[in-house]
This record gives structure tokens, C-alpha cells and sequence, in this order.
């Protein structure tokens, strides 16, 4: 068993799935860069055990998303991001500019956006919440970037 990996080994068995070399560079992958896209993960996990295809990364991706030890948001729009940060109904702040992602927690107390106004009789248990803006560092750049991408157009 590889010492550096003991958690992993324990949170795979605990949601009843088998412990793999794939599944366990998958969660490191993303535990490494939370908000990965598939694409993302991909390239990581190549680069760390080489031996899987492509194919493979996403089904373990989609295993471990149905079994709940990943969590999948899917912004409108961008492809899906992966994160292990998984129990507490966190929401998500994307920068329309660059896509960067952060995570923000419920707008007030622990998971009360559960608590719908109206449920109209639904068992909630999951609600996704994207905030839509821009990052700091495209606040701060965004006069010169557009200025530039303006004259790109008119050059272009
Ligand atoms: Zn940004
Ligand atoms: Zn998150």
C-alpha cells in the first residue's frame, strides 16, 4: 500500500469502491487542483501513471462523482468541474473572463439554501448556486484587455 495515500485508500473504501492505482491519482489530481475541468484531470493523471486512457480518467471521474466522493458542477456554458470538497453544499463564484473558480460558502449559515422558500412538496437535497462575475485580476485588467482585444478586431 503506498503510505502517501492513506485517507484516500480509507474514503474509497468507505463509499464501497474498490481501491485502484486509477482511482487513487484521480482523487489526487483533483484534491491537488480543485475545480479541474476533465480535461485538466486528464493531463495529470497521465502525467502521473502514464498507463490509462483517456476513457479510463473519465469513467473513474464518473464513478467517483455517482458515488459521492467527487463532487461535478456544471457552469452553463463550460465544461464540468470536479472538486472533493463534497459535504457541505458550497457554491461557486466564476470569473467570466478567465473561468477561474472559488469556492464561497452558503450565503448565510451552514447549507440554509436547502431551505427552500416553497420546496412544493420536493425532498431537496441539493442546491446549486453559481455566482457569475469577474475575478480581482481581470477587474484590474479588464481596461487594458479590452482596449486590446478592440484593436485586435479592427486589425483583424
Ligand atoms: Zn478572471
Ligand atoms: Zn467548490
Amino acid at each position: 500500500m503506498d503510505p502517501a495515500t492513506p485517507d484516500n485508500d480509507a474514503l474509497l473504501r468507505s463509499h464501497g469502491l474498490q481501491v485502484t492505482a486509477q482511482r487513487l491519482a484521480v482523487l489526487r489530481a483533483v484534491a491537488g487542483q480543485p475545480h479541474s475541468t476533465a480535461d485538466d484531470i486528464d493531463k495529470v493523471v497521465r502525467a502521473q501513471i502514464g498507463a490509462i486512457s483517456r476513457q479510463a480518467v473519465y469513467d473513474t471521474l464518473g464513478v467517483l462523482t455517482e458515488k459521492g466522493v467527487l463532487r461535478r458542477i456544471q457552469p452553463a456554458g463550460s465544461p464540468a468541474r470536479y472538486e472533493d470538497r463534497v459535504d457541505d453544499n458550497h457554491h461557486h463564484l466564476i470569473c467570466r473572463s478567465c473561468a477561474r473558480m472559488v469556492d464561497v460558502d452558503c450565503a448565510v449559515g451552514y447549507t440554509p439554501c436547502l431551505t427552500a422558500a416553497d420546496d412544493a412538496g420536493y425532498e431537496i437535497d441539493e442546491a446549486e448556486v453559481i455566482f457569475w462575475g469577474r475575478c480581482p485580476d481581470c477587474t484590474k485588467n479588464s481596461n487594458t484587455t479590452k482596449k486590446a482585444t478592440r484593436e485586435e478586431n479592427i486589425r483583424g
